[in-house]
């Protein structure tokens, strides 16, 4: 069995109750070593076999797994963040249906989570905006022409742009020209929920100076949008005491 595990943003005890559980009970772990604390692994029983997979191919992976499916161990796959977020999880999924091993996935908390934390956001607020764009520029991964940061940027909804702080002159140039201003509330996260946690707070105008005045080229999120300034929202309706939900009776009406 192969259980696919989220690892968390970073902070070794932000991994959920049962990725931990299943990280004790591992004989096989393939973890992603760029991103996936080391802290976790101690979490391992006795003689486990750790692999880091920033090192492997995916056949390297499958061969690894399907060496301790052979000799009946339990194999967790430790994916940082949550795996369903640019965690490269389809096509491994697919190799494990093609050899017929059974397999199970276990979410986690996501950096975007993470660094929502860490700017004590909330990236829904009412009249601001009601929806979150993950995405990222393209790199040596493509991304579809139709998925143009500008063209999400003329949504205004709120962006979480991943893998893509190595490029925050091309993305402050397509922000602007998808319709945000120089001065949009934005933010950069670097290794969010980690020691080594920075929170750096600017406009659409500065992420370039900020990014470089930290020395940030990896490991950070950058989160644009009115909602990044945390103002000027309505308040809830579900909270409000005038509003009668199928849990509570309006008050003073
Ligand atoms: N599945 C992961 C994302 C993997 S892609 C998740 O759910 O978070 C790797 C990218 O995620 C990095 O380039 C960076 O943009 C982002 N990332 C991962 N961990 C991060 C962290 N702790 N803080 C900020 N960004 C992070």
């Amino acid at each position: 069995m192969v259980y696919i595990v989220g690892a968390g943003p970073g902070a070794a005890d932000l991994i959920t109750v049962r990725g931990l559980k299943l990280l004790q009970q591992a004989d096989v772990v393939i973890y992603a070593g760029s991103l996936v604390n080391r802290e976790l692994l101690r979490e391992t029983k006795a003689g486990c076999r750790i692999y880091d997979s920033a090192r492997m191919t995916l056949e390297a992976v499958l061969f690894q797994i399907e060496k301790a499916e052979q000799e009946g161990l339990m194999t967790v796959r430790l994916h940082t963040g949550d795996p369903c977020l640019y965690g490269a999880v389809r096509e491994q999924m697919d190799e494990l249906n093609l050899r017929q091993i059974p397999y199970q996935i276990c979410p986690g908390v996501s950096s975007f989570c993470g660094a929502a934390a860490a700017l004590e956001m909330e990236y829904t607020l009412p009249g601001i905006s009601q929806s979150v764009v993950i995405t990222r520029m393209a790199g040596r991964t493509g991304v579809p022409e139709r998925e143009r940061i500008r063209r999400f940027a003329a949504l205004k909804a709120t962006m979480v742009i991943f893998l893509s702080a190595g490029m925050l002159r091309e993305l402050k140039e397509e922000l602007l020209a998808g319709g945000y201003r120089e001065d949009t509330p934005a933010a950069l996260v670097y290794k969010a929920t980690w020691p080594e946690e920075k929170v750096l707070r600017c406009t659409v105008g500065e992420l370039e100076e900020t990014g470089k005045k930290e020395g940030i080229t990896k490991t950070a999120l950058i989160i644009v949008g009115e909602a990044a300034a945390q103002k000027g929202y309505l308040r809830s309706k579900l909270y409000s005491p005038e509003f009668e939900t199928g849990f509570r009776k309006a008050e003073g009406v």
